[in-house]
């Protein structure tokens, strides 16, 4: 499989940035074709981004959608509507949304049935706290937030995991690679039990969490992980792309 590079650029941005994906291909050309960049703007500038990377091999894509296609829901935005405007990808459970704005697994996971059922693919996020972790607990919270963040109906295609453990999100803190690769292993292991070896195989895995073009070519090196979830470094295509470059 490509390994994806996902930016997660939250609340930041404005019209202007529309011009990032073009600006970055004509001063650098063309990327790696073994990687897929994705970009996921603040949901106003998806639009703007979907026109703006026309041609620049770069996807864009939502940090959120509501479970329900369309009624009253003031504020919100469906699955349907994110593909209307030629997103591709759509974030869900990222730790912001399930700490700030009280995002459950059940939640989560009747999100992901609709941007499925929308053709989208989702990137459903899992991670432990730092207490959590402390107390041995890391595996344990994981593989439950796997387990009812993945919608019953999923059959394992077209979805993508990011393993972002909390304490690791804008903190400039990161876990060893040891425990990187044993949480990856464990996560397809889940999967693995879930949908079978070949499908678990086929499913993306994303760490997420402080990678940085300095960090990102022994992480993205590992076995079991298939790209990167970023934030703060994604802000920038120069950075982003550098942490590209080290998808080798
Ligand atoms: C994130 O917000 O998902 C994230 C990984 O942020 P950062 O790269 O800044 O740690």
């Amino acid at each position: 499989m490509k390994t994806l590079i996902a930016a997660n650029w939250k609340m930041h941005g404005d019209l202007s940035w529309a011009a990032k994906p073009k600006a970055f291909r004509d001063a650098h050309g063309p990327q790696n074709t073994n990687v897929e960049i994705l970009i996921c703007p603040p949901a106003y500038l998806i639009p703007a981004l979907v026109k703006g990377s026309e041609g620049q091999d770069i996807l864009i894509g939502a940090q959120n959608c509501h479970q329900e296609q369309g009624g009253a829901f003031t504020g919100e935005m469906s699955a349907d509507m994110v593909a209307n405007c030629g997103g591709r990808y759509v974030i869900l459970g990222h730790s912001e949304r399930r700490a700030l704005f009280g995002e459950t697994d059940g939640l989560v996971a009747a999100k992901a049935k609709s941007v499925l059922a929308s053709s989208l693919v989702p990137i459903i996020c899992v991670g432990e706290s730092r207490e959590q972790r402390e107390a041995g607990d890391a595996d344990e919270v994981v593989g439950a937030q796997l387990k009812n963040s993945i919608p019953e109906s999923a059959d394992g295609h077209k979805l993508v995991i990011a393993y972002e453990p909390v304490w690791a999100i804008g903190t400039g803190l990161v876990p060893t690679l040891e425990d990187i690769a044993s949480m990856h292993d464990h996560i397809r292991g889940i999967l693995s039990a879930r949908f079978g070896e070949n499908i678990a195989q086929s499913i993306c895995i994303l760490y997420g969490g402080s990678v940085k073009p300095s960090n990102a070519r022994e992480i993205l090196a590992l076995k079991d992980v298939n790209g990167a979830l970023i934030g703060g470094a994604g802000l920038e295509m120069d950075s982003l792309c550098a942490i590209a470059r080290e998808a080798l």
